[in-house]
């Protein structure tokens, strides 16, 4: 058999192996190069195809070859010139690459260069997949697989909160972890705008240009904070170019399309239009759920549903906020060991949610009225009956925890003279609420519909 059907044999068994996407992954592209004398040498196109060949699947292919009648001592691979690799194999470059990540962890000490680092915090596997971030997180993957080759660069746009900056960040964790030689940099365009300031003014410029055109992995967060400065800009065009041309990925977060950046030179835009740009959306109602609760369980609470729903209808564009009020909602339960509620949720959370202004004093009084379908005139009328009271004194409780009115103004605006009426029934209130689940439910219905 010539070496190419012996290859092709092996690769239908291994086929047979692996599962589907490892098999497209690591062996659709392999070749054998040499088979002899007890060597073997295959040749792969991808530096990271090559490292997880050798450490997951080196025996595999031992043994498939074997069953195809090759008995090799040792298996080599290589990586075979293709147009289109990130070209890290030779051994000059992998020193070049050893010295400069020994060079960016001593860079701590010399801020005019010293880029952000990864936060490990980030990963594809604490990611909640769902609507509005599907498609960033495959493109994502494919980048982490296969940086430098595809979609280069990618460039991840949408509203604050929403995942971004972790995406990108998962990307370089994920490269990172599977090449640990590799030179994988993030920076906040931020921070690259005032390195680059210091640079000048240390008339370091060089080093700090070396410093990111050196790199294999480059992610920029937040790139519409080049707007407006033209210097940088420029700077930063041919660290583009030079990585770009070099099969080198770039990573680029921004809050709109690169065209709807202002300020921002046009031959920058068309890079960073170039490659794939993707639209991210805030995540859905499902979706926002699902973060919840991944967050409680990794805080070992385990959330009534209701809970999360709450939270995920309270929060709706924003995962840093939602993932906020959780932490709040959390911390305030976990101080006094008491387990999380809607109302606790509400009465918390709401105080924070920025309060339309329009809300008033009087539409508390009626929406309170409403839910309990008793006439207004009743409410701030002289009736002391229990079904009247009791209405009453929720809406004295609303108007203190959602207005912060004073007691004089809560017993003013509600008919009564006496303001520590207005005191007792809202103490009463927040008293009986956590006991009562009926009358925390109507707090929160209130609340809810006040703010809908
Ligand atoms: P952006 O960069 O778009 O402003 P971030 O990436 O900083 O947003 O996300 C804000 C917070 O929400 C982070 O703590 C992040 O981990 C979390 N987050 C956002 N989307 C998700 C998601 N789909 N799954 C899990 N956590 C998420
Ligand atoms: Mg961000």
């Amino acid at each position: 058999m010539v070496q190419d059907d012996v290859w092709q044999a092996v690769l239908g068994e291994l086929e047979l192996s692996v599962t589907r996407p490892a098999y497209l992954t690591y062996f659709k592209n392999t070749s054998l190069l040499k088979a002899e004398g007890g060597q073997v040498v295959i040749g792969v196109n991808n530096v990271f195809v090559k490292e997880t060949i050798e450490k997951k699947f080196n025996d595999l292919v031992l043994n498939t070859l074997k069953k195809q009648g090759i008995n090799a001592q040792e298996v080599f691979y290589k990586m075979t010139p293709q147009k289109s690799q990130a070209v890290i194999n030779d051994v000059d470059t992998t020193e070049q690459i050893k010295n400069q990540t020994a060079n960016s962890s001593l860079s701590e000490e010399q801020p005019s260069v010293a880029g952000s680092s990864l936060n490990s915090r980030y990963t594809f596997d604490n990611f909640v997949v769902g609507d509005g971030n599907e498609l960033a997180f495959a493109a994502c993957q494919a980048v982490a697989s296969q940086p430098g080759i595809k979609y280069n660069p990618l460039y991840l746009y949408g509203g604050v909160g929403i995942g971004k900056t972790h995406l990108i960040q998962a990307v370089g964790n994920a490269i990172q972890k599977r090449n640990p030689d590799a030179k994988v940099l993030y920076i906040a365009t931020e921070q690259f705008v005032r390195e680059f300031v210091m640079a000048l003014r240390a008339r370091t410029t060089a080093t700090f240009a070396n410093h990111y055109r050196s790199a294999d992995v480059l992610i920029v967060d937040d790139v519409q904070f080049l707007a407006g400065k033209d210097k940088i800009q420029e700077e930063f065009f041919h660290t583009f170019n030079t990585l770009h041309q070099a099969n080198k990925q770039i990573i680029i977060s921004s809050d709109k399309p690169p065209k709807d950046i202002a300020m921002l030179e046009n031959r920058l835009k068309s890079r960073f239009a170039g490659g794939m740009s993707i639209d991210m959306q805030a995540p859905d109602f499902e979706t926002r759920c699902a973060i919840i609760q991944t967050k409680a369980e990794s805080n070992q609470v385990n959330l009534d549903p209701e809970v999360v729903e709450y939270l995920a209808s309270l929060i709706t564009s924003n995962v840093r906020e939602l993932e906020g009020a959780l932490n709040q909602l959390l911390a305030w339960c976990d101080v006094r060991s008491i387990t999380p509620t809607v109302a606790i949720a509400s009465s918390l959370l709401s105080i924070n949610k920025g309060r339309p202004k329009h809300l008033s004093a009087r539409q508390i009084i009626e929406r309170t009225a409403k839910h309990f379908q008793i006439p207004l005139e009743d409410m701030v009328g002289p009736k002391r009956d229990k079904d009247i009271v009791v209405p009453r004194q929720v809406a004295m409780y609303i108007l203190h925890e959602e207005l912060r009115l004073s007691y004089p103004k809560i017993a003013h605006e509600l008919g009564r003279k006496d303001h520590t009426t207005a005191m007792h029934s809202v103490r009463k209130i927040s008293q009986e609420s956590q006991i009562d689940a009926g009358l925390r439910a109507a707090i929160t219905e209130i609340k809810e519909q006040l703010y809908a």
